[in-house]
């Protein structure tokens, strides 16, 4: 395309798309004002995430942190329960550093100077972008898929959209048409469009305000575009987790522990789990799994850690299912019905060894209760979830069990600290009942499970 008929391409772009969006805009509650705060939270909730689903978490969290010192102010567990749901926790983590950083630095007010503002914790040059353009009305571009998609589209841009070239290529076409005055809006006009019209699979190309000058539909190249090479796919990954069933003063409680400081869901609660072993190991099945593991001697023999268990008054498993598991989830599996549900099929084993060895916790799984699936943007988890029994904590925990774990090769019934007390929980770790899920924050798949298990208990 010539300079001229681009420049022209590109007039026509900006005032059809800007009188379509002044008719055709949603009304979006992140829309009634142009305060930045409220802007910069409904762009960071709308990354990775569809306006229908961001709408209620929108209202709830404006309602609780209703300006940016309330947010900063907030204790980061209220604030992840907020964003409880949503995924991508590191965005509610990223946003409220971003909140401190406006009141320690700028007195509570978000910043209009790009350079200030890109430097906020989570703030990267879409988010500066919109939240510049949106609310201070200045000239930036913010350029997201949507966008990409849009422009690749109507100027026939055969760019992969994945390399960062590509990117930079759109932010500076997008900057040079932006109409003097109205950027916020024609930058919301593009997204819109994006949204609603040029869709990634059908674009509605009939109803589209700048059909008459769109390269890619007059080259019959709209649903090519844009060009974009294939992401990784996630890796696979399987959980062992352990659904913990207090007794005594903890019966009709479980188990849960809090999440590391840093990486993956961080500070999150979630139910105990470990790595199942490899392919290898699992697949050796029901007879062969006892004897290889109790041929390792570097760790905890399972038989060892039942014996312990078992001296600290936990039941035997039971013949059949307890009453109380036998409403199980939909998604569960009956005991006997699957591998993953058997006893001899190493995983008992490899999720009891795990949780001693990792954490110093001594359970007895039961039976399969259900399988689940999450996946994230680099990982894709497949969690079999184990009713279990509690046995104890050792004292001292995971660095007790490491310690015991080591010992074991020259004696393998040397003493490893003991068993804690029974209320004695390493810290980062509760006992919780249904009314405990209104205060503490879980990611989706241990949300749904924890549910589903207490609506199941009721
Ligand atoms: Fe997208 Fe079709 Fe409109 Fe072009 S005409 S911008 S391909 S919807």
């Amino acid at each position: 395309m010539s300079r001229e008929k681009t420049e022209a391409a590109a007039a026509f772009f900006a005032a059809e798309l800007l009188n379509w969006y002044d008719a055709n805009k949603r009304d979006l509650p992140w829309r009634r004002d142009r305060d930045p705060y409220r802007i910069w939270v409904s762009e960071v909730m709308l990354q990775q995430t569809r306006v229908d689903t961001v709408i209620p978490y929108y209202e709830r969290f404006m309602e609780r942190f209703p300006t940016v010192r309330h947010l900063a102010e907030a204790p980061e567990e209220e604030v992840l329960k907020c964003w409880e749901g949503l995924g991508y926790y590191s965005r509610a983590r990223n946003l409220q550093a971003g909140a401190r950083q406006v009141v320690e630095l700028y007195g509570g007010v978000v910043p209009d100077d790009k350079a200030a503002i890109s430097s906020l914790k989570g703030i990267g040059p879409y988010t500066a972008g919109a939240i510049l353009s949106i609310a201070y009305n200045k000239p930036e571009p913010a350029v997201d898929g949507n966008v990409m998609r849009v422009m690749s589209r109507y100027f026939l841009l055969e760019d992969d959209i994945a390399k960062p070239s590509a990117r930079t290529k759109i932010e500076r076409l997008a900057a040079s048409i932006i109409p003097e005055g109205r950027a916020g809006d024609f930058n919301q006009a593009v997204m819109e469009l994006g949204a609603l019209v040029c869709t990634p699979k059908s674009p509605g190309c009939l109803l589209c305000p700048v059909l008459a000058q769109c390269a890619g539909r007059a080259a019959g190249r709209e649903r090519d575009l844009p060009v974009k090479s294939k992401a990784k796919p996630p890796r696979p990954e399987l959980r062992l987790a352990a659904l913990v069933k207090g007794r005594g003063e903890h019966a009709g409680k479980v188990l849960v522990r809090r999440r590391p400081d840093s990486g993956l869901l961080a500070r999150m609660w979630e139910l105990p789990h470990v790595l199942a072993p490899d392919e290898a190991a699992r697949s050796r099945g029901r007879a062969a799994g006892a004897a290889a593991f109790a041929a390792d001697a570097r760790v905890l023999a399972s038989a060892t850690i039942l014996a312990d268990a078992k001296a600290a008054g936990v039941p035997e498993a039971p013949a059949v299912a307890d009453a109380d598991d036998s409403a199980a989830s939909a998604g569960a599996v009956a005991a006997g019905t699957s591998m993953a549900g058997t006893a001899g099929d190493g995983r008992f084993d490899a999720l009891s060894r795990g949780l001693a060895e990792e954490a110093g916790l001594l359970v007895r799984p039961v039976r399969l209760w259900s399988e689940e699936e999450h996946v994230f943007s680099h990982i894709r988890w497949k969690v079999d979830v184990y009713l279990a029994e509690f046995g104890f904590f050792l004292a001292g925990g995971r660095e007790a069990a490491a310690g015991a774990a080591g010992g074991m090769a020259a004696e393998p019934g040397a003493s490893y600290g003991g068993p804690s007390d029974a209320d004695d929980l390493p810290e980062g770790w509760l006992w919780i009942g249904p009314e405990d899920m209104a205060s503490l924050a879980f990611p989706n798949v241990f949300l749904r499970i924890l549910n589903d298990y207490f609506a199941r208990q009721a």
